[in-house]
């Protein structure tokens, strides 16, 4: 495996393999890897002959009172979980190669960024939709895999690729969790062991949702209340962002279950959430059949 910190190093060595006839599979992250991140990158090279991970942590998708400083770090060990998930290539930029001095061009995926997390965090999907294309540009890989743990960040990646035709499928992976339901996130390391202890009220709030639905429950606002009730109930969360059901598809809003919807056919609804423990901000989500 090799660390690759210049634009032009890697654009060379992809134009290489592309030669070679080989597909390349991509995986954008952050850092701070754990399963999640190397499921991605094992399925990437499951379906693709080599597969290219970037290592950037974009300053452009964190508010000005949000975590970029803090964001934990460990190229170490990235760089051995990589090579053990079989990854070719890390790409791995400073913030200098990505953003020169005067760099002045933003991609934004308007209605679906201003919604469910964008709400909260104003101008971070533009930032992702940014540095994903400027990544896919640089990289230019058949597949890109990212994880339906950022269910939105998902969905308006698609939506990008699809408005601007960029060549390139986007697939999306399921959410990896530690035992106890918990997904697996580098945010995680910022709880205390109470709050960890805590934090899987996330998933049961979640899973307790889907069980009402399964019993025959269908009205939104009488589930959404319950499950916060459950929720705030809890002495480790601060406050609730939103708990959400949405298309899956289309992140459409769900009043009603069985009603509305992109495919009526689909029957399935997104119920996603973001919550504050303590000071640390964490999302999950699932996807419930209520057909
Ligand atoms: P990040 O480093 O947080 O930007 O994440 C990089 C990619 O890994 C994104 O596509 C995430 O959705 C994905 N990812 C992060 N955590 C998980 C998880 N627990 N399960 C599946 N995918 C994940």
């Amino acid at each position: 495996m090799e660390v690759v910190k210049k634009t032009d190093a890697i654009r060379d060595i992809v134009t290489g393999l592309k030669k070679g006839g080989g597909t390349i599979g991509f995986v954008p992250t952050m850092g701070y890897l754990h399963k999640g991140h190397t499921s991605l990158m094992k399925q990437a090279k499951r379906e693709c002959g080599r597969v290219i991970v970037s290592i950037f942590i974009n300053p452009i998708q964190f508010g000005q009172d949000e975590d970029f400083e803090r964001y934990p770090r460990d190229f170490e060990s990235d760089h051995n979980l990589s090579k053990q998930a079989g990854v070719d290539y890390v790409f791995y930029p400073d913030r200098e190669e990505m953003y020169g001095k005067n760099f002045e061009t933003f991609v934004e995926v308007r209605k679906l960024s201003r919604i469910m997390c964008g709400k909260a965090r104003p101008g971070h999907f533009k930032g992702v939709c940014t540095v994903v294309l400027k990544l896919f540009s640089i990289i230019n890989p058949d597949k890109a895999y990212f994880g339906e743990k950022d269910y939105q960040q998902l969905v308006i990646i698609k939506k990008m690729t699809e408005d601007l035709n960029l060549p390139v499928k986007i697939v999306g992976c399921p959410i990896i969790r530690g035992n106890d339901g918990l997904a697996l996130s580098s945010r995680n390391k910022y709880l205390s062991k109470e709050e960890r202890e805590n934090a899987i009220i996330l998933y049961q709030s979640l899973k307790f949702a889907e069980e009402l639905i399964n019993k025959g429950e269908r009205e939104v606002k009488k589930i959404k209340n319950i499950a916060i009730e459950k929720l705030m109930a809890n002495p480790a969360i601060t406050a609730i962002d939103y708990f959400d059901f949405r298309d899956p598809l289309t992140l459409e809003d769900f009043k009603e279950l069985g009603k509305i919807g992109s495919d009526k056919k689909l029957k399935k609804v997104l119920i996603a959430t973001a919550v504050w423990i303590g000071k640390t901000r964490l999302i999950d989500n699932i996807v419930v059949d209520y057909g």
